[in-house]
Parts: C-alpha cells; sequence; structure tokens
C-alpha cells in the first residue's frame, strides 16, 4: 500500500521509476482505452467531413483508375484462417490518401506497373476480432490504440506488371511475419530488392511512410487528425456517393 501511495504521488510529480511502472502501466492502457474516440455513426462522419473536407473516405476503385483491389480478409486465405470482411469489390481511404494514390498509380505507369491493394480501410471492430483470435502485438494492431487502417489512412500494397497482371515478386507474400518482411532483409535475390526498393521509392516520393517490418504497409503522416471509425463498407459507400 505504501508502495502504491508514493507511486502515485511521483506519478503525479511525472517522475516514474521502473518499479512503479508494473503498477502504473495496466492503468495507462485502461485510461487509453476510455479515451479512444470511436466513429461508429454516418451523421457523425458527415459531421466531421463538412468541417473538413480531407476527411471524407473516398472509394478506392473510382479513384484510381486501374488500381487492383483483392481485400485478403474479405476471404479466409489470411493469416486469422477467418474471413473477416464481407465480400467486397472497392475499399477505402481519406481523400489526401487516396490523391497519392492516384499519384503513385500514374506514375508507376510509366514504368508498366500498377498498383495492387491487399487492405486499406478496417473497420475497429474488425481490429477487435483479429485482436480476440491473435492477442499479439507483434502481428496485430491493439484495438485499444486504433491502428492506421481503422483511421482510412494505411494501405498493404504491392506492384502488379500491367501488361500480365501478374504480381512482381517481393521476397515474401502478404502477412509473411518474419524478418524476410523487413526492409532492411538482406536475402533478397536482386530483382526482389529491386521490386520492393521501386514501390518504397515511388510511395515515399508521393507522401507516404514505410513500416520497418512489412514491405507492404504505408501509411499517411498525422494520423492523429483522422479519428478511428468503426463503420462498415456498406455505410461507407452510401457515404462515398
Ligand atoms: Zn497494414
Amino acid at each position: 500500500m505504501l508502495h502504491y501511495v508514493l507511486c502515485t504521488m511521483r506519478v503525479n510529480r511525472r517522475l516514474i521509476c521502473a518499479a512503479c511502472l508494473a503498477i502504473t502501466t495496466p492503468l495507462f492502457v485502461f485510461s487509453q482505452e476510455q479515451t479512444l474516440k470511436v466513429i461508429n455513426k454516418p451523421a457523425q462522419h458527415k459531421h466531421l467531413v463538412r468541417a473538413d473536407s480531407m476527411q471524407k473516405m473516398v472509394a478506392l476503385d473510382k479513384f484510381v483508375p486501374g488500381i487492383i483491389i483483392e481485400l485478403q480478409y474479405a476471404t479466409a486465405k489470411n493469416f486469422t484462417g477467418v474471413q473477416l470482411y464481407p465480400p467486397a469489390k472497392t475499399t477505402f481511404v481519406r481523400l489526401p490518401v487516396a490523391r497519392a494514390l492516384a499519384a503513385v498509380q500514374q506514375q508507376l505507369a510509366t514504368m508498366g506497373l500498377g498498383l495492387k491493394v491487399w487492405d486499406a480501410y478496417r473497420p475497429h471492430s474488425t481490429t477487435k476480432e483479429m485482436w480476440d483470435l491473435i492477442k499479439d502485438e507483434r502481428y496485430v494492431a491493439n484495438p485499444a490504440k486504433g491502428s492506421g487502417h481503422n483511421r482510412g489512412i494505411a494501405v498493404d500494397v504491392t506492384l502488379i506488371d500491367l501488361r500480365s497482371g501478374e504480381e512482381l515478386d517481393m521476397g515474401t507474400p502478404f502477412d509473411h511475419f518474419t524478418e524476410a518482411a523487413h526492409h532492411n532483409y538482406k536475402g533478397l535475390t536482386a530483382a526482389q530488392q529491386e521490386a520492393r526498393t521501386l514501390l518504397k521509392n515511388v510511395m515515399e516520393q508521393n507522401g507516404f511512410r514505410a513500416l520497418a517490418t512489412e514491405w507492404w504497409h504505408y501509411s499517411w503522416p498525422d494520423g492523429a487528425k483522422y479519428e478511428v471509425l468503426d463503420l462498415s463498407f456498406n455505410q461507407l459507400a452510401r457515404l462515398a456517393n
């Protein structure tokens, strides 16, 4: 008890020692969960878009001509083994992200290449479902924090050859959680390395940020400006029109 009182005093003074961390950490996680704002009604989203048009969620197939969308979580053929999304022909991202992806697609077309999207927007309730299945922050986002996918600012992409429609060999498939998926992995062939570097360069030139541990994941900066959403694909399709 004495330790707890001292600990509380130290926390109030913002002096957290290692011994206190064991007590304070669960409290911190709890408060983070309490304060995460989740937009789960179309009217709330409309209100935000009226105040700032950059918040709009747009359908990627309409915004980025020729982009290939194959949502891996709309089938059971993903690392969870569970179909997490309803069958969907398109997916959604915030307006500035869609604009940047359109620029990426244009730039790639000059090289005979294009984008394939494996995942983009993910409802917050799906992140919770994934967490219940896996419960490991190395592989799935902790729903208490909300992810870039929940905010409509993250995409999982690869490159395709426009003529054949085939994916370029990137060295690993999507959601391959070993060091071979890291950007600094040294065991790739020259062609695999070149393909990964090309994707990274074009995405970064258009404002995206790479993730060190997943070559396919890119996010838009200033994620905190965009609220976590828990709207269904159907609700977003209606809002995007
Ligand atoms: Zn991702």
